[in-house]
């Protein structure tokens, strides 16, 4: 048969019979399976490490990795970009080693659908098959809670920078073009977020280079929190040590409406307007978990099985990183390696007949204050009764900024990076 006639009786197929799906997706399958196959959306900090991790546990279970970018940007450590101590070149990591190691098959596309009871996903190319799919695609935004945001118009000018790459460098223009005097306005959304020290961090950033470069100006914070949400009384010991008087911080001021042309944002109870204006929109789980179906009643996050990452929703479909809701534990790239790490684990016990490991986890969150001095916030987690909890007395903050923790920190983001691509 050559393909014509293939592709007339698929199409003959699809008109008449129960069958007809199947005919049409295994004519557009690109990679047809060999095996027993994980298809894993997204290579960010869960994607790279749950691939790698399922390779290296069960070297007979197929791994197909797709990610729509070939190159990774990452997040963690964009803020020193934006406070100009660090070149964005070196957030970035490319998967060539962690294909050729580990024969991982890293597909670059992206996903457009997700058919769960054919157990396929949708790329660009074709269709790719799986046994069970890990989803960790970040973070999306709810740019609809703020009126007047335009998703593609308003970045232009008020660059959000939550997913690293353009948009930093956008944002570092910005503060490097503004005339001294200048006011910089940054808003933090309701919590859960990405990264509860990030927006935090990035003040201090910004704050260090307009002491530097322009220290006439000001920044104005407006947080929909009714305090900091990570390392309060740290940030604010570093804030009056390096930028006393800089910083007017607003709590419980949520930003509701923005204008790109006017250069402003409002609450509710008055406008505010900047030279650079830095949203962080309010967010919600990566579109794929929505194509999937596994969003949870909240409309936003993926709830799953604390043990095994599965989801809720759907059975066969795991859900990591920041999409997930996972109990006490924060929206991080270290968070993200560690339930990569568990899911990977548990995948492959599931796959293989066997009982789930329970799970205990790690993370840490360094945030830099100026170029060089650091904080830190960490806590192990496990699982009781079906929810992740903090080990109780096992973590807290660090006992004050220090350079030390900047050399930690430093170390922690070539460690990490470094088991992404490797
Ligand atoms: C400013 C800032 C600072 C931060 N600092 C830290 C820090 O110091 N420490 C820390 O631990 N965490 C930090 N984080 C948080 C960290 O970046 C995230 O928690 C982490 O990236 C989550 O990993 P993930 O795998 O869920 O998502 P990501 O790492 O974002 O990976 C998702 C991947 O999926 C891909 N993808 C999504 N949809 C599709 C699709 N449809 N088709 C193909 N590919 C797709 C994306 O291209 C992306 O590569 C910071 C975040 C920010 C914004």
């Amino acid at each position: 048969m050559n393909r014509r006639n293939f592709i007339q009786m698929a199409g003959i197929a699809a008109g008449f019979s129960a069958t007809s799906f199947s005919v049409l997706a295994r004519a557009g399958e690109i990679l047809p399976k060999k095996g027993r196959r994980v298809v894993v959306v997204g290579g960010g900090y869960g994607g790279t490490i749950v691939s790698k991790y399922i390779r290296m546990s069960d070297p007979s279970i197929e791994v197909v990795m797709i990610e729509r970018n070939k190159t990774f940007v990452s997040c963690p450590f964009s803020n020193l970009v934006i406070g100009g101590s660090r070149d964005l070149k070196d957030n970035m990591i490319t998967y060539d080693k962690l294909a050729e190691k580990h024969g991982i098959q890293v597909v670059y596309d992206e996903v457009t659908g997700i058919d769960v009871a054919a157990k396929q996903v949708k790329v660009g190319a074709g269709t790719i098959s799986y046994d069970r799919l890990v989803l960790s695609p970040g973070i999306d935004f709810r740019f609809d809670e703020l009126e007047g945001y335009d998703p593609v118009e308003t970045p232009k000018y008020m660059p959000h920078a939550w997913k690293a790459g353009e948009q930093t460098l956008r944002l570092r223009k910005q503060l490097v073009d503004m005339a001294d005097g200048g006011t910089v306005v940054l808003s933090v959304p309701v919590t859960p977020f990405r990264c509860p020290p990030g927006p935090y961090e990035r003040i201090s950033q910004i704050a260090w280079h307009l002491k530097n470069h322009k220290p006439k100006s000001k920044i104005i914070v407006l947080d929909a929190n009714p305090d900091i949400v990570s390392k309060g009384p740290l940030f604010k010991k570093a804030w009056e040590k390096h930028y006393k008087g800089m910083i007017e911080f607003h709590a419980s001021n949520k930003v509701t409406k923005v204008d790109h042309k006017a250069m402003s944002v409002d609450t509710g109870v008055e406008e505010v307007k900047g030279a650079v204006i830095n949203v962080v929109p309010p967010q919600k789980a990566g579109a794929v978990a929505y194509m999937a179906g596994v969003v949870g009643e909240d409309k936003k996050w993926c709830p799953v099985n604390q043990t095994t990452f599965e989801s809720s929703i759907v059975p066969n479909v795991h859900v990591i990183g920041d999409a997930c809701s996972a109990g006490a534990m924060p929206k991080s790239g270290y968070s993200a390696n560690s339930q990569a790490k568990v899911c990977a684990l548990n995948v492959v016990q599931l796959m293989n007949g066997k009982d789930p490991i329970p799970p205990s986890h790690v993370n840490v969150c360094y945030s830099y204050v100026t170029d060089k001095e650091a904080i830190s916030v960490s806590a192990v987690y496990k699982v009781a009764e079906g929810k992740t909890i903090a080990v109780p007395n096992s973590g807290g903050v660090s006992p004050d900024l220090s350079e030390l923790e900047g050399v930690y920190a430093h170390s922690w983001i070539k460690n990490i990076l470094h088991e992404m691509s490797s």
